[in-house]
């Protein structure tokens, strides 16, 4: 059963939180597109930078969202995604990284990985997929974000190993949220796509999608959540929200569902 569940700040933003994260105290928000000042095609709560939408609202939305989750957004450190599977370990040097200027970001990496406390590491989504990992024993935290380029090159994996490399972390402790990106009930796929999930997977890519017509549906969150379990995570630990966001617009943005035009969710977790 998922333990995802949606919540309104007192400043109106709404947003999830994955209760197994948040009874061990560690901040984390998945943002909704509800209680922004951004207008159409970005209403409202649009986080994304390099959307087309005016800057100056998406930085207010982010320090609304922040304000939500109870961290400080002036010290918010993000990447410049790429689709690729570069993880980068944020230092104290690394506070309010992108914050509210995309050049000034991490460039050309898709995962952050930290043990400092009060430094947020935020990633912004439209359908793919957003994976917190919080280490309550060594105390570290990592956020990923995979579509199927992240996913087939297992970054979420990779973002789990760096934790243990750079901070003992093991597997077996971690505790991980996937969030709302699109289902395996939206997300067809190509040929070219399967060929690399098969390289990726080997015989398990077959549970990983269905076919239809002479496309696939390719199920992003298992094919996370098993690339985590194979490395030791518990598959209890994991909690998938089973929230999709081409199917529900009204809530998420969808860069497949809206054709391209849309805002971004952001995916923030601290300690
Ligand atoms: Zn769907």
């Amino acid at each position: 059963m998922s333990k995802f569940v949606l919540k309104r700040a007192a400043n109106g933003v709404w947003y999830g939180l994955f209760t197994h994260l948040a009874h061990r105290g560690v901040k984390h928000g998945v943002s909704t597109r509800l209680g922004g000042l951004s207008t159409p095609p970005y209403a409202t709560l649009n986080l994304g930078l390099k959307s087309g939408d005016d800057p100056d609202k998406v930085c207010l939305n982010r320090d609304l969202f922040c304000q939500a989750v109870g961290v400080d957004y002036a010290r918010a450190v993000t990447c410049q995604q790429v689709h690729a599977d570069r993880i980068h370990l944020a230092g104290a040097e690394d506070a309010g990284r992108g914050a509210r200027d995309h050049a000034a970001a991490v460039p050309a990496s898709d995962a952050l990985i930290t043990d400092q406390g009060g430094l947020p590491l935020i990633l912004f989504y439209a359908d793919c997929v957003p994976v917190l990992i919080f280490d309550p024993v060594r105390r570290a935290i990592g956020l990923s974000h995979a579509g199927w380029k992240g996913t087939v090159a297992k970054i979420a994996a990779k973002t789990v190993l760096a934790m243990g490399e750079h901070y003992g972390t093991r597997p077996a402790d971690c505790l991980v949220g996937i969030g709302p990106s699109i289902g395996p009930c939206c997300y067809e796929v190509d040929a070219p796509v399967v060929e690399a999930l098969r390289a990726s997977f080997g015989p398990a890519w077959r549970h990983l999608v269905v076919p239809r017509g002479d496309r696939w549906l390719l199920d992003l969150w298992h094919a996370n959540r098993d690339q985590i379990e194979e490395i030791g995570v518990p598959r209890a630990h994991i909690d998938i929200s089973g929230v999709c966001t081409a199917e529900n617009t009204e809530l998420f943005y969808s860069h497949r569902a809206e054709r391209g035009t849309t805002g971004r969710m952001g995916a923030i977790i601290s300690l």
